[in-house]
């Protein structure tokens, strides 16, 4: 199993067909109680796999063991969405009085997150450069618990060092955190690069066919106690169904990305070369800034990149993204299908200079070549 490849680990991991039957996927379980046939089976109940619901099923069992040995985890906690698993994973290091380095290209709701129940628990965030690297090390407080790092960061895709930072961190007894979201732990294993606590949002890619809230944590040794006490503590539990998506989502996750990849990849280089477009954010792109961390530290980049066009007016801006066939406008990404949004965005500790208007684009699975027809004809309204 160690030595397993990726591709090999997601097909496979986690299934346990001789306890079902032998059916190749583990069922769904729903369930609250579990009945013990006598009370001398009741009161054994700590050696007992399974207790009660809400304590986990055979679902979450097959889900999290596979997640784990993709992630090369001790322990995986599976969760509601992934923004609960953000919460989750800080939560289960910092407590009052703690301080916390949070990267300043953070997902949205991460940021939202530090500003009210963070600091109304008495824990303290200082937002970082996500460009700082080792400089990191002049940030650190004594009180400084956990850094939280996600790369490439939300909307602006800025690659960081995540190994320089993990070293600094645990140089100083700090935890670190990821939202490894981007990179999935296929084409950023997380835990490797010195993350102690590998966030993902599976609504995204693990599920892969927008039909699923779903996130996790994963943890290494030295934090999987730590993670499921406070998880298990804050009564979390993921529903059976949607843990049994998930799983189904994991399976092709490796075909899937190698898709998106090669779609993003085309449509990027392609954009670049276009008038319209002032630079593509992109880190797998060679005239990205951060291509040389990403050349050391990923094994691949996903269907997700940003584009800065050029001044242009609202009105163009909405023409262009209108009238696309095949991109939907909307949130979220990692699903089977093509979207595009405006990304808009708050900085504090480094300024993200745009010519003018960024967009999120996801590439999907469909033929790249259409999409290419269809966002060729978008930028031509652009004028
Ligand atoms: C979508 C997203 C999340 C949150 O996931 P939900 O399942 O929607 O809660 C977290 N981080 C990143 C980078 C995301 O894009």
């Amino acid at each position: 199993m160690a030595d397993d490849k990726p591709d090999t680990i997601v097909v496979s991991a986690g299934r346990m067909s001789q306890e079902h039957f032998g059916t190749v996927n583990t069922p769904v379980y729903r369930t609250s109680t579990i009945l013990h046939p006598n009370l001398a089976s009741l009161k054994a109940e700590k050696s007992k796999r399974y207790v009660y619901g809400r304590r986990g099923t055979p679902t979450t069992t097959s889900f999290e063991d596979a997640i784990s040995a993709l992630e090369g985890a001790a322990r995986t906690v599976s969760l509601p969405s992934g923004l609960n698993a953000i919460t989750t994973a800080i939560l289960s290091v910092c407590g009052a009085g703690d301080h916390i380095l949070v990267t300043d290209n953070c997902y949205w709701p991460t940021r939202q997150f530090c500003g009210s129940v963070l600091k109304r628990f008495g824990v303290e965030t200082t937002f970082y450069d996500p460009l700082i690297g080792e400089g990191i090390a002049a940030l650190f407080r004594p009180n400084t618990r956990a850094v939280f790092c996600e790369s490439p960061g939300s909307l602006t895709f800025e690659i960081q060092d995540v190994p320089a930072i993990a070293a600094e961190a645990h140089a100083r007894g700090a935890s670190v955190l990821m939202d490894n979201t981007w990179g999935t732990p296929i084409f950023f294993p997380a835990l490797k690069r010195g993350v102690d606590l590998s966030i993902q949002a599976g609504t995204k890619y693990i599920g892969g066919h927008s039909d699923v809230m779903v996130g996790y944590v994963a943890a290494n040794e030295s934090h999987a106690d730590r993670l499921r006490d406070f998880s298990g503590t804050m009564g979390q539990f993921l529903g059976g169904d949607d843990c049994f998506l998930a799983l189904r989502g994991v399976r092709t996750l490796a075909v899937r990305l190698e898709r998106h990849q090669k779609t993003a990849l085309k449509l990027a280089r392609w954009l670049e070369t276009q008038p319209q477009v002032s630079r593509v954010l992109y880190p797998a792109l060679e005239s990205d800034p951060g291509h040389r961390l990403w050349k050391r530290d990923f094994l691949g980049a996903c269907g997700l990149f940003g584009a800065v066009l050029k001044p242009v007016s609202d009105g163009k801006l909405a023409a262009m993204m209108d009238g696309l066939r095949h991109f939907g406008i909307g949130y979220s990404w990692g699903g089977y299908e093509s979207l595009i949004i405006p990304a808009e965005f708050v900085r504090t500790a480094r300024k993200f200079e745009a010519e003018g208007p960024v967009i999120r684009i996801h590439a999907g699975l469909d033929d790249p070549d259409d999409l290419l027809v269809d966002l060729e004809a978008g930028l031509k309204r652009l004028g």
